[in-house]
């Protein structure tokens, strides 16, 4: 059995930054990090376009109380404004703190911080290193954790949380290159482990965007909140569903349809706001533009026009999707408009935690020895639609509290008891089970199955009865992944079909608690759209949605949103009509 104080799986951001800061603050504690790929190649390093903050470098009337109530006008008033708060007001601080940890942001001449605008952002707030952000972040907080030392598993798979006794004790995980499993034991378990766009047929997330540690906690019967919220990015690069940047808008890109229209001005509630309006509102009026026969050529597309913008500032600002464009499609922006539509991008919802980044269980109590941090958490900032170049910082601000609050947590706290053997067993078991099927469908047919299901039934518009019906070709579906998958490598030594069909079960338990969580909330708001019942709903679903898993079928309940800020009270924002 291995043994660590603390156990982090996930070497995004979030991960990434719990562990920079355990070994800043409680250098005595033996801290372990557990990813499926190497941290550096955590979806984190491919975010583009940057991290909020009210820095005030261009725009000197920033401050945080008017970030968080442009995050909570965006997140159509479901977020927790108490967690809104911290969020915003920790902005500027972390930020300089990854500035002393060595990122290189891009820079105006005097030497400050560069900011740009982002949609539903009052101010231009958005701090960047080109549109490669991400990148320039997880490589630093990386090599700061080679600096510092910590254990690191790479390319080891977590395949059960160890939940027992109302308390998590540790993990099951095998290292994937030699199939060797081990019980991990911890004082506490944080995870860290990103979202899930993978559910979708397009999407502009990775491969390993599998929602892992939001399966292991619904199967250890512990609840996932406001799963219906699923964010589709406006402009993901048609057909391939790969991310074309919010910063390409927020430097003045155009949206046009097929009668060269920038047609957000034709939609009332982003006629001021135009490109840089939320990404729920552009996302689905493109998808109106397109239903209504005026996408380019009446085809599935709209088109991203940058051309304006001049060979120099598209190199300098947004030379990534410019990259992309070409690399993907042939086409150089600098001469010809991109074809773009929404796409899968990021999840909302996630493991229910308190301010403190510890979870918490259906009755609103801390679970005893589980944290959980960055994109597979919902503390809740975002909640029903997150404004872009807030998940960033979500990931830095309560990834460093998490550290921070873990090394509290975990000092007088005794190595829980556990049967190792038992846990070992029941692994090896369950890997020969998924091994020795001898079905006739590949992991990949039946991802694919789930994939379009999802995307057809729980996309961007919903209604009650094709999400009714979408339930009912997962059951079937859950059903053939247990009768009939053939995984054809029996090994365990790099058994990539083995991990696949693990990320298949994650895939599986995931949807089918966004769509049981769609089905309930008869209301629109933010990114959940139902076309059986158009308006926001306040007195009845002004509240977060617990999904669960219990004897195998979803079930669902709900807790209050939190509405007011911990400062001030009587500054708290009251839920009114949502206009840009
Ligand atoms: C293309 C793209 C661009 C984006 N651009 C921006 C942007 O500009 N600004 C912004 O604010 N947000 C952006 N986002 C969103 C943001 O990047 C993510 O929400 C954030 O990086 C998630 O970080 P994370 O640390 O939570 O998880 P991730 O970076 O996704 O890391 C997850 C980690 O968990 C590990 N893991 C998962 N399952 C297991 C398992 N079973 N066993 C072991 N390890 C496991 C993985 O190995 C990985 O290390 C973008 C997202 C995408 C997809």
């Amino acid at each position: 059995m291995i043994e660590h104080d603390v156990i982090i799986v996930g070497g995004g951001l979030a991960g990434s930054r719990a562990a920079v800061a355990l070994a800043q603050n409680f250098p005595h504690l033996d801290v372990g990090l557990v990813s499926k790929v190497h941290p550096i190649r955590s979806h984190s390093v491919a975010a583009q376009g940057g991290i909020a903050a009210s820095l005030r470098n261009l725009d000197e009337q920033d401050d945080w109380l008017t970030h968080a109530f442009d995050t909570i006008k965006g997140s159509d008033y479901l977020a927790d404004q108490n967690a809104v708060e911290i969020l915003t007001r920790d902005a500027p601080e972390v930020i300089i703190d990854l500035e002393h940890l060595g990122v290189l942001f891009s820079r105006f001449e005097d030497g400050r911080i560069a900011q740009r605008a982002f949609g539903g952002h009052t101010n231009r707030r958005t701090c960047y290193a080109a549109d490669k952000t991400g990148h320039a972040i997880l490589h630093e907080l990386v090599s700061n954790l080679f600096r510092f030392g910590t254990k690191i598993y790479d390319e080891w798979y977590v395949m059960r949380l160890i939940y027992e006794e109302g308390e998590v004790k540790g993990l099951v995980a095998f290292c994937i290159e030699t199939g060797e499993i081990e019980i991990m034991r911890a004082k506490a378990v944080m995870f860290a482990t990103g979202g899930y766009g993978r559910v979708f047929n397009t999407t502009s997330n990775d491969f390993a965007s599998t929602g892992d540690g939001l399966c292991l906690t619904a199967l250890a019967g512990l609840p996932l909140q406001d799963m219906e919220f699923v964010q589709f990015h406006p402009t993901g690069l048609y057909p391939v569903g790969v991310l074309i940047s919010e910063a390409v808008r927020g430097e003045g890109a155009y949206l046009i349809n097929d009668h060269g229209d920038r047609f957000m001005a034709n939609y009332p509630i982003s006629k001021n706001k135009m490109e840089l309006s939320p990404r729920d509102i552009t996302s689905r009026n493109i998808m109106a533009e397109i239903a209504a026969g005026r996408g380019i050529n009446g085809g599935q597309y709209v088109h991203l026009d940058v051309r304006h913008l001049g060979k120099e500032r598209i190199e300098s600002r947004i030379p990534f999707a410019r990259e992309e464009g070409m690399r993907l499609l042939g086409i150089d922006c600098v001469d010809q408009p991109l074809p773009v539509r929404p796409t899968a991008h990021y999840s909302m919802g996630g493991i229910p935690v308190n301010i403190d980044c510890q979870a918490i269980d259906r009755h609103s109590q801390p679970i005893s020895g589980f944290f959980a941090a960055g994109e597979c958490a919902c503390v809740s900032v975002h909640g029903a639609n997150r404004l872009g170049s807030n998940s960033l910082l979500e990931c830095i601000v309560f990834g460093k509290r998490a550290g921070e609050k873990l090394g509290d947590y975990v000092s007088d706290r005794p190595q829980p008891n556990l049967d190792a053997r038992r846990y070992y067993a029941e692994a090896e078991a369950e890997l020969k089970q998924v091994l020795n099927q001898s079905g006739e469908q590949s992991s990949y047919e039946l991802r694919t199955r789930l994939q379009d299901t999802m995307t057809d039934h729980c996309g961007i518009y919903r209604d009650g009865d094709r999400l009714a019906a979408g339930l009912a070709k997962l059951q079937e579906i859950k059903h053939d992944y247990a009768t009939k998958l053939n995984v054809s490598d029996r090994g365990m030594v790099f058994n990539m079909e083995l991990t696949a069909a693990l990320e298949l079960r994650s895939l599986i338990h995931v949807g089918e608690i966004i769509m049981a969580s769609a089905l309930q909330r008869q209301e629109s708001r933010g990114a959940h759209y139902r076309t059986d019942f158009t308006d926001r709903h306040d007195e009845k679903y002004l509240h977060h949605t617990l999904g669960y898993l219990a004897d195998g079928q979803v079930g669902t309940s709900d807790r209050p949103v939190d509405l007011s800020l911990i400062a001030k009270d009587e500054q708290r924002f009251t839920p009114q009509e949502r206009k840009y």
